[in-house]
């Protein structure tokens, strides 16, 4: 089947049959033009900066420190038309945050695309529990909720979920469960017997030895969906082809850029991840940048889609630790080689600077104690690895993974 998202773009842009790289890209640069008049008109950040163009390359970049030092000077509607801001961390700069607003007609446009999204796994008639977010108005659970009510598909919110067994016990039945890819890794090595039919991992990085781990004991269809909160939450979804993420390209530009150049990277070469909002009205975002690492995939999908795709998302430009020599550990490392493990149910990492040394203290929550040979000649020598086995449930305190910095055990809880 073709991906829907596809199907969605053919309709949401008039193109139907005549949808292909070219005429799609022909409509986004008509759709970016309004959009440069829109902001230009209507926020203080984009005022005398922008000029209609017909590449958007020409166009200055948006970075999240600009959003999270002045977010009204992004507002294009007045106040009082906002329905919904969301309070986000500034990974780069950690003690500015950035607040996203949403008008009503940006909520339903997010709904619409994740009841398009989701069509891809679920049917009429079936099952679904949302094991993140929160059941409060307007939250991300909330829209998926409402967009699965319009495909026939009910759904709970757990909400407030604090060990992996209350996760378990109200996913018994359902059909599809949509959660972190950590805590969904550990609940299918506590709970085998589960069995969904399929799985979307969401709202964090997606280790390809987390999908491979979650299909081989659930023996179901694991999808990925990737977003931010900036756009919208939802972004891009892959197909049951899992060939990479099928894109939101009738409301979103995507671009893949040199990070350290600002240029176009190469087609099929990895890159930060620049996206451009064709239609947020409370919001306009023009060529933001995301610091996510992915590249494009222009090759045909197995389920028949022409259109460029995302390719999995191989971690973030600021996630490297430096550790001297030049050398740095990722969490994204870490998980692709620990995870893949199938003793190991969970971890966490804890990077501490004693003296001049560096020492990598990983608490491992698996059945049986494991061989960490292939790490330790993975990592860089001068990583000293400590490890202590003992309870990892990532619903115990939910996050997106990284490795902690501190001094002590105690800061992992943190
Ligand atoms: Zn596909």
């Amino acid at each position: 089947m073709i991906s829907p998202v596809e199907t969605w773009v053919a309709e949401r842009t008039s193109l139907q049959g005549n949808l292909n790289p070219m005429t799609l890209r022909n409509w986004q640069i008509e759709k970016l033009n309004d959009l440069i008049s829109y902001a230009s008109e209507n926020t203080k950040f984009y005022h005398g900066k922008l000029h209609s163009t017909r590449d958007i390359t020409e166009l200055p970049f948006t970075s999240p420190s600009d959003i999270a030092a002045d977010p009204f000077a992004f507002l294009a509607i007045p106040q009082s038309l906002i329905t919904r801001v969301t309070t986000l961390a500034n990974s780069g700069t950690t003690h500015l945050k950035k607040r996203i607003f949403f008008s009503k007609a940006d909520l339903e446009r997010t709904i619409d695309f994740f009841a398009v999204g989701m069509s891809t796994m679920v049917r009429k008639g079936e099952k679904a529990q949302i094991l993140i977010s929160n059941r409060t108005e307007n939250s991300l659970g909330s829209l998926l909720k409402e967009s699965l009510s319009r495909i026939g598909v009910t759904s709970e919110i757990l909400g407030a979920i604090k060990t992996v067994n209350v996760a378990i016990e109200v996913s018994k039945g359902a059909d599809c469960l949509i959660g972190m890819p950590a805590e969904l890794l550990y609940m299918s090595h506590a709970a085998p017997e589960l069995r969904p039919s399929s799985v979307l991992l969401a709202a964090d990085y997606i280790p390809q030895s987390v999908i491979n781990s979650i299909k081989e004991t659930w023996k179901c269809d694991v999808y990925m969906h990737y977003g931010h909160t900036e756009f919208g939450f939802g972004c891009a979804v892959d197909c049951d082809q899992h060939n990479g993420y099928h894109l939101r390209d009738a409301d979103l530009i995507f671009e893949i850029i040199d990070f350290k150049t600002g240029k176009p990277a190469k087609i099929g070469d990895s890159g930060e991840i620049v996206i451009t909002t064709l239609s947020n009205e409370a919001m306009p975002l023009i060529r933001y940048r995301t610091g996510n690492l992915s590249r494009f995939i222009n090759t045909p999908c197995g389920c028949g889609s022409l259109l460029p795709r995302l390719g999995r998302i191989e971690g973030r430009i600021d996630s490297n630790i430096t550790i001297g020599n030049g050398n740095s550990v990722s969490i994204h490392q870490l998980d692709e080689i620990i995870s893949a493990n199938p003793k190991v149910l969970g971890f966490y990492a804890l990077l501490k600077h004693v003296g001049k040394r560096n020492i990598l203290h990983l608490t491992i929550d698996a059945s049986n104690y494991i061989d960490l040979t292939t790490l330790t000649a993975m990592l860089p020598p001068e990583l000293n690895i400590e490890v202590s086995y003992s309870k990892a449930d990532p619903f115990s305190h939910r996050e997106k993974r990284r490795i902690h910095i501190g001094n002590s055990n105690n800061d992992v809880a943190k």
